[in-house]
């Protein structure tokens, strides 16, 4: 196997962001790990440019997490270690790419669906870490009269979506810069509109299916599984339905609607 410019490039990049986020701790020892293998996959089977797109969303994704990341504490909205990303992370937001990448030989247009799932997962990473600072309380998707708590799997606020917007422009864009999604505005329109689709396709299953759970402590409904330090209660959804597998479910339908807008219009 023969490595180009741009693929050796892309190796010691990676090789770089990830000792640098392990360093800063803004990733878990299984999610630099799994961040690392998903990697490999998208540089030697999709392309250097897949990896471009991938960064962007990996670092600003990050940098959203870290936002003002002490008021999410108080607020009780960051169940994981201050904002750390593990393997179900890496694995919920980057496997759809992955997948393509490892397609990409054989059905090459699968690169639409690579930067319609990483649009999604950018799109709803960016509404959940700016939404939750809305000073607005946040409504149910499923009936926007209704006022829910912060961190409530369903909950949506304007402030999230314009994230989510602009985070799904970020990628469409990106991917008609880089040639990516060769085929101009159809490709921006079709990455853009699948990101903003994905994430909220996340917040509806989040809303219905997802686990949710009632803390026994302060009596927040959260989707986490334990809360103020203690167990919470099963109320609703199904178990093994927690948010990582509404991300990865969210994203992968992402991908697909992606491909099917870019070849319907
Ligand atoms: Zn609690």
């Amino acid at each position: 196997m023969v490595l180009d410019i741009g693929e050796i490039i892309s190796l010691l990049l990676l090789v770089i962001l990830s000792s640098i986020s392990h360093k800063l701790k803004m990733t878990t020892l299984s999610g630099t790990l799994s961040g690392i293998v998903l990697g490999l996959v998208i540089i030697l089977f999709g392309s250097w440019k897949w990896f471009i797109v991938f960064i962007l969303f990996f670092l600003i994704g990050s940098a959203a997490t870290k936002f003002r990341l002490s008021e999410k504490i108080t607020k009780g909205v960051i169940e994981e270690k201050r904002g750390a990303r593990n393997w179900k992370n890496a694995v919920s937001n980057a496997l759809p790419a992955a997948i393509a990448a490892l397609l990409f030989h054989t059905h090459p247009q699968v690169s639409i669906f690579f930067s319609s799932s990483i649009s999604s997962a950018l799109a709803d990473t960016l509404a959940t870490e700016i939404g939750v600072l809305s000073r607005r309380e946040p409504r149910l998707i499923l009936d926007l009269r209704k006022k829910v708590d912060v961190g409530y799997s369903g909950g949506v606020t304007l402030e999230g979506y314009i994230a989510a917007f602009a985070g799904s422009i970020i990628i469409s864009s990106s991917s008609s810069i880089l040639g990516i999604s060769n085929a101009g505005y159809k490709g921006f329109l079709a990455i853009t509109v699948a990101g903003l689709l994905g994430c909220t396709i996340d917040s509806l299953v989040g809303a219905t299916l997802q686990a949710k759970y009632k803390c026994s402590v302060c009596g927040k409904v959260t989707e986490s599984p334990s809360h103020c330090g203690e167990r919470a209660t099963l109320i609703g959804g199904f178990k093994w339905l927690g948010n990582h597998a509404t991300n990865l479910i969210a994203n992968l339908i992402a991908g697909a609607l992606g491909l099917s807008i870019f070849y319907g219009i």
